[in-house]
């Protein structure tokens, strides 16, 4: 179990992302061929650069978060720094917070409107598929690498914990975007308990009222728990923000410089 656990925390997660994305781009072009977005290849060139963006800024985001963990380690800080529990059980509770912690984030880049001019980047796709992924402004990244040193720093959790979130997450991220619209048994059981694709679909809703619910990365608990859940079918769904709508407003170049232009939020 453990050797299994090593080997999967090796894995490069930036080839992981590139592979996965890729598997499901093809996927969604043979599936999908009768559905497929008219802007799917200009909407994927759009999002690369912002993701060459990220890459770029990764190098030095990366060595700051390996720096800073292991620093927690070393000193012993956070919760279970202060107790004895199995290494296993400290993983899997390691997940919760990790999840936890990004849930108060997310509410947060959706609360205040300097956190919410970068995060804006990724709610402002009008088209969803899988390359949805790489929309995000490179410097919303680093608020992302931000909510992983705060989980650290609570909970104690180390770099193992901190990757194996990671590589378990990040499938469900992708399809979280995807073009499949995934069936309604699929939300009574898996929906229980994870995010499912329909729930984030929400989350992507135009109407604000929808916007600000389903912050949830992994669990979907958190947004039960704390009031801030809501369904809705993915055929009533209208992806995008209103202000954003427009063909310069999907460029990269607008996107990149858009979180240092007063930029009216639309309700
Ligand atoms: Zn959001
Ligand atoms: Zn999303």
């Amino acid at each position: 179990m453990e050797e299994l656990f090593q080997k999967l925390i090796s894995v490069n997660t930036d080839i992981l992302m590139l592979s996965l994305l890729t598997f499901f781009f093809t996927v969604e072009q043979i599936i999908n061929r009768a559905s497929l977005p008219p802007n799917r290849i200009p909407h994927l060139l759009h999002g690369i650069p912002l993701f060459v963006g990220y890459l770029i800024l990764n190098f030095g985001l990366a060595f700051m978060v390996v720096f800073c963990v292991n620093w927690i380690v070393e000193n012993q800080i956070g919760l279970f720094n202060q107790i004895q529990i199995p290494y296993v059980f400290k993983i899997i509770i390691g997940v919760f917070c990790l999840d936890f912690v990004s849930y108060w984030f997310h509410r947060g880049y959706h609360t205040f409107s300097v956190l919410w001019r970068l995060h804006r980047v990724h709610h402002s796709d009008t088209t969803m598929d899988s390359s949805t992924f790489l929309r995000f402004h490179p410097l919303d990244w680093f608020l992302d690498n931000s909510s992983v040193l705060v989980a650290c720093f609570i909970f104690g959790l180390d770099l193992n914990i901190v990757v194996f979130n990671f590589i378990l997450y990040l499938p469900l991220f992708i399809m979280h975007h995807s073009l499949f619209v995934f069936p309604a048994w699929f939300d009574r059981t898996f929906g229980k308990i994870i995010v499912s694709p329909n729930f984030h679909k929400v989350h992507h809703h135009q109407n604000q009222e929808f916007t600000d619910t389903n912050y949830g990365n992994i669990f979907i608990f958190w947004d039960k728990l704390f009031g801030t859940y809501k369904t809705l079918p993915v055929s009533e769904i209208k992806y995008g923000l209103t202000e954003f709508d427009t063909t310069e407003r999907q460029s990269f170049w607008f996107l990149l410089k858009s979180p240092f232009i007063n930029i009216k939020r639309n309700e």
